[in-house]
């Protein structure tokens, strides 16, 4: 990461790393704290609910991203318990999040995922999706839902160059959304400051184009061994 914002000419404290725990148990997390870091990823609601709990005793030291899918039957511990969720792509998600959230709690913090490349079956908004939805999740109640930015899972791709296409494509959605924001929502627009892109295999890709925050996981723990640690399925 150092060294790719080196190249970009950016401050290393310009990206923020998210340690993506997923499959690895609370002891992994655990360690990786005692060395500094702070932001953990988890793809799945149970999976991280569970981690969730078995760390409380780190709290507020931690910070907990929910960078998976999320249905909307699933948003209420969701809302109890994370602290950003990466992987908004609807509304009525974002508003049942904003609703659920305990007031106690400081807000969550959302990004839009975008389907940046656009695969048939993946998830994600359509680039030309964005914009409405984003005015919807803008208006909710800023004291429980914060719109940050826009996230993305480019296809794997070993050329950095392609790479670096879909992570500007990003960029330059990020840009446009937030003129629109403040076309139509004038000082009350959210400001877009994250673009949450990058993964251990292309992350000095999307550093280079503007990343804010890279979500690593093999790099960090090494490969993930599903046989070994099942993946809790979140069921229904
Ligand atoms: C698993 C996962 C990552 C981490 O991937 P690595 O290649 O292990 O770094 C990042 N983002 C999302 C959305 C993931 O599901």
């Amino acid at each position: 990461m150092a060294d790719a914002c080196a190249a970009a000419g950016r401050p290393v404290r310009s990206v923020t790393l998210l340690a993506v725990s997923k499959y690895f148990g609370p002891d992994a997390v655990r360690s990786l704290h005692a060395a500094g870091q702070r932001a953990f990823g988890e793809n799945y609601v149970q999976e991280g609910l569970a981690k969730i709990e078995a760390l409380a005793d780190l709290r507020p030291a931690l910070e907990w991203h929910l960078i998976g899918p999320l249905q909307s039957n699933k948003t209420r511990p969701v809302a109890e318990a994370f602290d950003w969720v990466h992987t908004l792509d609807r509304a009525k998600v974002a508003r049942r999040l904003a609703e659920q959230r305990p007031p106690a709690l400081a807000p969550l913090q959302v990004c839009l995922q975008v389907n940046i490349d656009g695969g048939p079956t993946k998830s994600g908004l359509a680039p030309a999706e964005v914009g409405a939805v984003a005015l919807e999740v803008a208006v909710l109640p800023r004291e429980r839902l914060v719109l940050r930015g826009l996230m993305a899972i480019p296809d794997p791709c070993d050329d950095p160059a392609v790479q670096r296409r879909s992570f500007a494509a990003l960029r330059v959605l990020r840009d446009d959304l937030q003129a629109r924001l403040h076309a139509a929502l004038g000082a009350a627009a959210p400001v877009l400051d994250t673009l949450s892109m990058g993964m251990s295999a292309d992350l000095e890709a999307a550093i280079a184009e503007g990343a804010t925050l890279v979500r690593v996981g093999t790099a960090l723990f090494g490969a993930r061994q599903p046989s070994v640690a099942p993946m809790p399925r979140d069921s229904g």
